[in-house]
């Protein structure tokens, strides 16, 4: 027998865990819909048919080789397009690392701060994760507070900070609640960041996907601070297969230059991300963008569905979400269920209707559970029309 490491045993992933009930259930050869995974793709958000065909093409033209290690240098200028040009992070392509997924971003950067014992703040309830990623390189998690009507506990922020803080995270949209941040919030915590030497970690995947307000990015506010801005196309650009993101070091920040020059050592270990996805990437980006439009009309219709039929429910409170594909409500539990894991996994095996226990987003998500709205509205209906009987004690399959 070959023994894990410990730190091995510090990672889970509450979203995919849960999975393991859904292969039970199908057992039973039942019908499960599937609202728990965030992955537009499955659902009737394709990648766009500009995109398929670079990615076509590149592969016909051979251009399936290694290429350079922080990224293929159209990308890493388009990316400067958007995060500078639009967004208003200071960068050059230099400051630009293309990362296979967003995920791969969060490990490096992870790896590349981190020593044991070390406290990393996450927003609660936050994405799995960057606390498993930073629970296995050793660090800590501190959750800091969202008030009820999105803004973070600034206070609350600064009470935990200590001698071992490396790194705020922010998830901006938010997944799990689909929060987002204005503008006095973000200029906030870019000033406790600067302040007090800590990496500001922004996780912006979501930012297109936003529906009543505007969208603010960190770029706006972060001046000269030790922001680290991460982004991906698998969510706005329906690529969650092909795997393709971005960590963009802001230009401004010296308390940045040596993760600057070092971070690019790891990118180099694992020689490139995938060469012929970064073209499809770059097509992505210079292409046309019509498909948000229609992404985001869909996504609210979606929203407000699920919204409403929630909220209708007694016993369930729904904030409405801003922006991303979920929803996070908050379940009384009465004396029915000992814990939001147990709501979920009943839930489940009752009505066939897959989503994801609260408490696996961190401390702040118990009492709650999150569903994904991305199905169309005639399965969101049928997942509603279930979880209605379900709530009521009634038998539904
Ligand atoms: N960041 C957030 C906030 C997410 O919700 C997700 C996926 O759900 C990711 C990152 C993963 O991104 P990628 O597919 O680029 O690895």
């Amino acid at each position: 027998m070959i023994e894990i490491s410990e730190r091995l045993g510090r990672v889970e992933y509450a979203i995919r865990d849960i999975i393991l009930h859904a292969r039970e259930y199908e057992k039973t050869g039942k019908k499960l819909l599937y609202l728990n995974i965030g992955d537009p793709v499955s659902f009737d958000f394709k990648t766009p048919l500009h995109i398929k065909n670079a990615l076509i093409d590149a592969l016909l033209n051979d251009s399936d080789y290694y290429t350079d290690s922080e990224g293929w240098p159209e990308l890493r200028q388009s990316i400067v397009e958007k995060e500078f040009k639009k967004k208003g992070l200071d960068l050059t392509p230099s400051d630009v690392l293309v990362t296979n997924g967003v995920s791969e971003g969060i490990d490096m950067i992870m790896g590349s701060v981190i020593e044991e014992k070390d406290e990393i703040l996450l927003p609660g309830p936050y994405y799995p994760p960057y606390s498993s990623y930073a629970k296995f390189y050793g660090a800590n998690i501190n959750e800091f507070k969202i008030f009820s009507d999105g803004t973070p506990d600034v206070d609350n922020i600064r009470k935990q900070i200590t001698s071992k803080s490396k790194a705020i995270c922010l998830i901006n949209p938010s997944n799990p609640t689909g929060e987002a941040f204005d503008l006095k919030s973000l200029q906030s915590i870019v000033d406790i960041a600067a302040e007090n030497n800590l990496l500001l970690i922004c996780d912006e995947i979501y930012d297109e996907i936003v529906f009543e307000d505007k969208f603010y990015g960190i770029g706006r506010v972060a001046n000269d601070a030790p922001v680290i801005l991460l982004n991906g196309f698998s969510k706005t650009y329906s690529m969650t297969g092909l795997r393709c993101g971005y960590l963009c070091i802001n230009n401004k920040s010296r308390q940045l230059d040596s993760i600057r020059q070092s971070i690019f050592k790891l990118a180099r270990v694992r020689i490139a991300s995938n060469f012929p996805v970064q073209i499809a990437a770059n097509a992505a980006l210079n292409g046309p963008q019509d498909h948000i439009r229609e992404m985001v009309i869909k996504l609210r219709k979606r929203r407000d569905i699920v919204f409403k039929r929630l909220n209708e429910l007694d016993g369930v409170y729904c904030k409405k979400p801003r922006g991303a594909f979920y929803v996070f409500p908050e379940i009384d539990l009465r004396n029915r269920w000992k814990n939001d894991l147990y709501f979920v996994i009943d839930m489940l095996y009752s009505t066939g209707v897959l989503t994801v226990h609260g408490s696996g987003f961190g401390d702040s998500g118990y009492n709650h559970f999150r569903i994904v709205y991305l199905p169309n509205e005639d399965v969101l209906h049928e997942a509603m029309d279930k979880i209605e009987l379900f709530m009521k004690n009634k038998i539904v399959t």
